[in-house]
């Protein structure tokens, strides 16, 4: 048995592009609602003409501020009525030298991908609760959530820092029905891997991970069994070491 997706109203972080995108278009051809957040208002409304406005609602601001977390989660609410799946996935990343990354740079990075992994969740964590339990979070980490590179020790910290939280999560929230599920890619290609810089030993953009296949892990983590914990999710592409 599965636990379907259909009919289920999901909110995205991150869904302007890449993964976040890609999670949207596998969540609504399996039947789902989603509500899609980023700042670039233009390529949600995009999408959501894309996915049709019955399925898909843009919510458009930055993941580092609280109450645009809450908004989200409001009109997900206020069009469809209910919560079930929240995916944090918003992220950037930089890669250099500890010396070599601006300080500025360095701390939008940690607010983005960690703390705005927090606010997205707790945001959904009240929804669920408000409903009386049960839900799925699901935080887009890295392969570097576990293991990080000579390049990358920030980037990779917050990553860590997003699984730290997940497993914490799963153990707080199990009791109340809420799952939460780790989704950690290797290198996808996306405008973020392309802008990323990586050169010496990097695989060529068609070897990495494609967003469908990131997307399609975060589907069949979400199809599993209520009775399945499903924690963390590491996933390679074939062509990398
Ligand atoms: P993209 O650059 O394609 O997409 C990143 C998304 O995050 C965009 O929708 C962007 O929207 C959004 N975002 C960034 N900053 C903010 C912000 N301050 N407020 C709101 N939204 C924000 O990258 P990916 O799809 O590759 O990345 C998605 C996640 O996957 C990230 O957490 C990343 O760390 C993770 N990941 C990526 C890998 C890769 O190699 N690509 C590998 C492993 C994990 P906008 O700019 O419109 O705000």
């Amino acid at each position: 048995p599965t636990r379907p997706i259909e009919g289920t109203v999901s909110v995205i972080t991150g869904a302007s592009a890449g993964i976040g995108a890609a999670a949207a278009r596998a969540l609504v051809a399996a039947g789902g609602r989603v509500a899609l957040a980023a700042r670039r208002q233009e390529r949600l409304q995009g999408l959501v003409e894309e996915l049709g406005a019955d399925n898909a609602v843009a919510v458009a601001g930055d993941v580092r501020d609280p109450a645009h977390n809450d908004a989200l989660v409001a009109a997900a609410v206020e069009k469809w009525g209910r919560l079930d799946i929240v995916v944090a996935n918003a992220g950037i990343g930089a890669y250099g030298g500890i010396l070599d990354l601006d300080d500025d740079l360095l701390r939008e990075m940690v607010e983005t991908n960690y703390l705005g992994t927090v606010w997205t969740v707790k945001s959904g964590v009240r929804q669920f609760r408000a409903q009386g339990g049960g839900g799925d979070v699901v935080i887009v980490s890295s392969v570097a959530g576990y293991r990080g590179g000579a390049d990358e020790a920030v980037y990779a910290g917050t990553k860590h820092a997003q699984v730290g939280l997940g497993g914490s999560l799963d153990r707080e929230l199990r009791a109340e029905g809420i799952r939460v599920s780790l989704i950690c890619p290797a290198a996808t290609s996306t405008e973020f891997a392309i802008g990323a810089g990586r050169t010496e030993g990097s695989p060529q953009l068609d070897e990495y991970l494609s967003p469908d296949d990131v997307a399609h892990t975060i589907r069949i983590c979400l199809e599993q069994p209520r009775s399945v914990r499903t924690t963390s999710w590491q996933l390679w592409s074939t062509q990398q070491q």
